[in-house]
């Protein structure tokens, strides 16, 4: 079966409306999210523009900030700067990638990490790690975590997570958000041997790959929870594109026990998960 993503996004963002009129009528404070965009790469645009609209869907203020593709790293920083020392600021978001002249790490460190609504600050991970409770943690395995638990139910203990990926945005958070739930966590990469073996003991599959239909059916434990992550465009027989994850989908569907869809899966959640960041954001704030 799917586990519907666009559905429990919505679900979700439907909760967060309700929250951020409570906190509106209660402090009289509207959360604001200032996302930056530098350069004209148009996937990135597209992505903007919905994370603008369903931030004023639920209630919140987005502001958005465009610069050209030269800015300079030192006028990002200012502007960073400004953005960190204005109250009336809750999120901050600086959409990647950014043009190659420009040091992601160097810009993601300057933003406050109470207002790294995408948790990517070195601050945030290290929360994330020691099992802080104030850490903002990246959206997609937030996402992931909260998709797993609307098939299983809550309590994740003792279930063993393979995480194929071990990228500092996807993978090695998601693996820290399961150990909390009291999984066995197993992260697996490019260089883990016998994969299909690794993957075969997991009760829950997270596939982070970034190479199209790269998890097989065979190395699927019968009933397992499979999240796919991935996003690959791939040209069909017919010459038309079309959007697939790192799961083969089709094979894997009929032997898993849920199975994320791509699209319609992890990628919704994302969104939700970011303008649920930057509701803690706010309220952490105000306390
Ligand atoms: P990265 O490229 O940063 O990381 C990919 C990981 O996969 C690496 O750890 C790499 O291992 C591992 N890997 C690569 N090849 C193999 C292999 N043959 N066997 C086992 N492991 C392998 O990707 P991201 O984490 O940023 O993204 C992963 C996927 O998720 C992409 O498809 C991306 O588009 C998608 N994505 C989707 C989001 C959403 O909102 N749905 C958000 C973010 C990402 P090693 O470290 O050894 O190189």
């Amino acid at each position: 079966m799917n586990i519907d993503g666009k559905l429990i996004a919505k679900e979700l963002r439907e909760k967060l409306t309700v929250e951020v009129a409570e906190l509106k009528a209660k402090h009289g404070v509207q959360p604001l999210l200032t996302v930056i965009i530098v350069g004209d790469d148009p996937a990135s645009h597209i992505y903007v523009k919905n994370k603008v609209k369903q931030t004023q869907e639920v209630g919140m203020i987005s502001n958005e900030i465009l610069l050209p593709a030269n800015t300079t790293e030192q006028y990002l920083l200012q502007q960073l700067e400004q953005l960190n020392n204005d109250t009336s600021v809750h999120g901050i978001l600086v959409q990647l990638p950014l043009p190659k002249h420009l040091n992601e790490s160097a810009v993601i460190s300057a933003i406050n990490p109470d207002k790294d609504v995408d948790g990517f600050h070195a601050v945030n991970s290290g929360r994330l790690f020691n099992g802080e409770s104030n850490a903002l943690v990246p959206c997609t395995p937030q996402g992931c975590v909260l998709l797993a638990k609307h098939h299983i139910g809550e309590d994740l203990t003792g279930l063993h997570a393979v995480i194929i990926g071990r990228s500092n945005i996807v993978g090695k958070p998601v693996a820290m958000l399961f150990l909390q739930e009291n999984c066995t966590i197993t992260i697996a990469h490019s260089k883990t041997k016998n994969l299909d073996e690794v993957c075969k003991q997991a009760d829950i599959l997270v596939a982070a790959v970034g190479i199209a239909q790269f998890v097989k059916a065979d190395w699927v434990k019968k009933g397992a929870t499979v999240i796919d992550v991935g996003i690959n465009r791939i040209i069909t027989e017919d010459g038309k594109t079309r959007l697939v994850g790192d799961v083969d989908y089709d094979n894997v569907v009929t032997k898993c026990g849920a199975i994320t869809p791509v699209p319609g899966g992890v990628g919704p959640m994302t969104i939700a998960c970011l303008l649920k960041n930057t509701l803690v954001a706010t309220k952490r704030y105000l306390t």
